[in-house]
């Protein structure tokens, strides 16, 4: 499974990464952790992303383009991964698509944690505290003056990414201001329901199932609306090979199951049928009428 949690600072991309980790044996890929790790190691990427992280702007594309690209060569990732914090800007998702196809990759869904702006300071506030309660250092960039300043880098140059995946048919959004639990639930019953992971446990299974019950259904539909409109066009130049054309599009709908596909796919094989057989009968009618033209002349 390979998955990009999307969202702005203190959506709880690194609490859902982590808990995905757990129950999917999958790693999380946090260009933030990484760079925080070059900066506490005073690496030369460390030294010239110190000062542009603790002022809350984005470290140049081609610094963690690199470390994604070196991230993805590792063999702890070849069960799957979950970025978290990458890609940040439209040229980074460009990069992440070249890399991905270079290295024949398929990314499975990005999943949008939408919150409520106003939340997000008090999130923030209350992950220093927490932090601060377990004796850990607390990061530079969590203030509420940096934090406006990463709000804005994130409005600006990350929330076009929404429109990115979303026209790539890879966006899924998840309410984030449920619980963390709730949450997760709902983040594991959406990638049930597009087949990323196998449902555990019969709860999840039926949401699943009913999740893509639907969507199914519109396949089905469409898929017989497609061969449908083929098989109309068909018949208006030749009907007997439109009448083959419509039953044959209605026995393959037919193993989709979908009811309206069904339904779509007999109305073009009845039309077909009435094409078929009406014609004869016009021809017959016009045949009566030359017959008694014929008998009032004579
Ligand atoms: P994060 O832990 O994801 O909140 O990231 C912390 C900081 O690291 C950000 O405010 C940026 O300065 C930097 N950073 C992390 N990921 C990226 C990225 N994909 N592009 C640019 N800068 C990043």
């Amino acid at each position: 499974m390979r998955l990009i949690l999307l969202g702005p600072p203190g959506a709880g991309k690194g609490t859902q990464a982590q808990r995905l980790v757990h129950k999917h044996s999958i790693v999380q890929l946090s260009t933030g952790e990484v760079l925080r790790a070059a900066v506490a190691a005073q690496t030369p990427i460390g030294l010239k992303a110190k000062d542009i992280m603790a002022s809350g702007q984005l470290v140049p594309d081609e610094i963690v383009i690199g470390i994604i690209s070196d991230r993805l060569d590792q063999p702890d990732v070849k069960n799957g991964f979950i970025l978290d914090g990458f890609p940040r800007t439209v040229p980074q998702a460009e990069a992440l698509d070249e890399l991905l196809r270079h290295k024949h990759l398929k990314l499975d869904a990005v999943i949008e944690l939408r919150v409520n702006e106003s939340a997000l300071l008090n999130r923030v506030e209350t992950r220093v505290a927490e932090m601060r309660a377990r004796g850990e250092e607390v990061r530079v960039d969590d203030t509420p003056e940096v934090l406006s300043k990463r709000l804005s880098s994130y409005r600006s140059l990350t929330e076009p990414l929404i429109h990115y995946y979303s026209e790539r048919r890879k966006l899924l959004t998840v309410d984030g201001m449920m619980t963390i639990e709730e949450v997760s639930r709902e983040i594991n019953r959406i990638l049930a329901a597009i087949g990323a992971v196998e449902p555990h446990g019969a709860k999840e299974a039926k949401a699943a199932k009913k999740a893509a019950a639907p969507k199914r259904a519109a396949q089905g539909h469409r898929a017989a609306a497609r061969s449908s409109g083929r098989a109309v066009k068909k018949a208006a130049k030749a009907p007997k090979k439109a009448a083959k054309a419509a039953r044959k599009a209605g026995k393959s709908v037919s193993k989709g199951a979908s009811k309206a596909a069904k339904k779509s796919a007999r109305r073009v094989a009845g039309a077909a049928k009435a094409r078929r057989f009406g014609k004869p009968k016009k021809a017959a009618k016009r045949v009566a009428k030359k017959v008694t033209k014929r008998r009032a002349k004579a």
